[in-house]
């Protein structure tokens, strides 16, 4: 069975009978068939329907949002812009799609010679917790409209997430079996990998999960996309605007309760303003409320699942032995761990070498930007990064030097529909989003007319 524990009061919600392999087998059927079905579908209405799928979600915000806090413990702030993110995407792709999947034409000795971007069939997706309605919908909106249809493999601690979402799709007009939820274990999914009607698999979650499903899919030769975790730098240097600096790293860090692949999980900051950097975050990091997701006073819900806290409560302790120094917070119970800072970080210290995916911010001194730039890459992650300075040519030759998928100069990382999204080293290869995203399952397919 898969259980659906609220983290905030642990009561079970729910619980949800696995799939069958003649029930999953109908599936592969019916995805199949709408696949086919789809191949016949003017994208003009495959863009009606995803109108539709924008409008179902505006519509029903809060039902959706309800969902999410129950199941993983976000506030419903976050989970109704959650939802919310999900609908503009929804519209930005429907507006766009007919752009991004135009033939490119190359000129050759050829009478014509272009690209083509054609759907391959069925896409698997293996998608985590933490932005359960998100990382299901950035993989599935640009893919179904470009034609493929999605199998979810979803986290098994929110499965109701899962079949909502089915739902939407189903109820938007697209041919039945355009999107699906499997209710399957992740040690179920060889014959679906190895499957011929599955194209190809998308995972968003951990390092050690992508090694293992890019390994399957190798066995099968299924393209992949790998979007996993991260130890995101968020580098303050000297002439930055401090306040502002202050407010988006304690952001970056605690929004979803710390658990967010691109959260600012090292904060490396300039030897000369670590004293007035540290006195601004601990003031805002003391302001903040955790507690009852579902109330408006508050600003930081449980984390998912008392393992995860646990384990956080490990990292913690661990670097706290090797060094560093307890600021604030540091205790939990149950889900509710307490915002929490450390100072005197590292790189030799666990909260540095491995990722913290929970509210832990720690600060990491630098001697100058050069070596600012050195701590920022000495991990094994590369999703994201943030500088802050008000030098903007200095910000532009540094990004250059910053090894990872993404970098914001005085901004918070994010993940937006017009944007590529996605890492590298151990994060993990392929895009999500915008064109690059939208090609990763398509057939790029060479047409030469002599
Ligand atoms: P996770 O334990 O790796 O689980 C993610 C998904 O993979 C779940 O559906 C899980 O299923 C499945 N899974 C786990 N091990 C598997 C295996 N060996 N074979 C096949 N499937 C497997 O990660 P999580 O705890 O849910 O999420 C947190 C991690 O995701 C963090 O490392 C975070 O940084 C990363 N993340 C990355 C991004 C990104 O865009 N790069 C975005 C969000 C999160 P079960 O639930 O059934 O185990």
């Amino acid at each position: 069975m898969f259980t659906s524990i609220n983290p905030f009061t642990q009561k079970t919600i729910a619980e949800y009978t696995p799939h069958t392999p003649a029930e999953i087998e109908q599936k592969l059927q019916t995805g199949e068939k709408a696949y086919r079905t789809l191949l016949q579908v003017p994208l003009e209405q495959r863009r009606k329907w995803m109108m539709q799928v924008a409008g179902s979600l505006k519509a029903n915000v809060e039902a959706h949002a309800a969902l999410i806090t129950q199941e993983m413990g976000k506030t419903l702030k976050e989970a109704r812009a959650e939802v919310l993110k999900c609908a503009a995407t929804a519209e930005y792709f429907a507006e766009n799609i007919t752009q991004i999947l135009q033939p490119r034409p190359i000129e050759s000795e050829a009478y014509k010679s272009y690209v083509s971007y054609e759907p391959k069939g069925i896409i698997l997706a293996i998608m985590p917790w933490n932005f359960p309605y998100w990382q299901v919908f950035r993989f599935a909106i640009p893919n179904v409209l470009a034609g493929n249809t999605g199998l979810l493999k979803h986290a098994s601690n929110v499965s109701g997430c899962a079949l909502a979402i089915e739902k939407v799709f189903m109820e938007s007009g697209f041919p039945e079996g355009t999107f699906q939820s499997l209710l399957v274990s992740s040690k179920d999914l060889e014959p679906i990998v190895a499957d011929p009607r599955v194209q190809g698999v998308t995972l968003t979650g951990s390092t050690p999960a992508g090694k293992s499903v890019a390994a399957l899919a190798g066995k099968y030769l299924k393209k992949t996309v790998l979007e996993l975790g991260g130890s995101d730098p968020f580098i303050v240097l000297k002439d930055a605007d401090l306040e502002a600096a202050a407010r988006t790293a304690v952001q970056g860090r605690m929004q979803n309760a710390g658990q967010s692949c691109i959260a600012a999980k090292r904060w490396i900051v300039e030897k000369e303003i670590v004293p007035a950097f540290t006195a601004a975050v601990r003031h805002l990091l003391e302001h903040l409320q955790q507690g009852d997701p579902t109330l408006d006073s508050t600003n930081m819900g449980p984390m998912a699942r008392p393992d995860l806290a646990e384990e956080l409560a490990k990292q913690l302790q661990d670097t706290i032995r090797q060094g560093a120094k307890l600021e604030l917070g540091g205790t939990y119970e149950g889900c509710n761990f307490a915002p929490t800072l450390l100072t005197g970080v590292t790189s030799d210290m666990t909260a540095f070498r491995e990722e913290t995916f929970g509210p832990v911010a720690v600060i990491i001194e630098a001697a100058d930007e050069d070596e600012a730039i050195a701590l920022a890459n000495e991990t094994d992650f590369g999703l994201g990064s943030a500088l802050w300075t008000s030098d903007l040519d200095k910000a532009a030759r540094l990004a250059t030097r910053i090894e990872s998928g993404n970098v914001f100069i005085n901004a918070m990382v994010r993940s937006d529909a017009r944007l590529p999204f996605g890492g590298v080293k151990q994060s993990g290869y392929g895009r999500e989003l915008s064109l690059e995203g939208t090609h990763e399952f398509l057939n790029i397919k060479t047409v030469y007319i002599q």
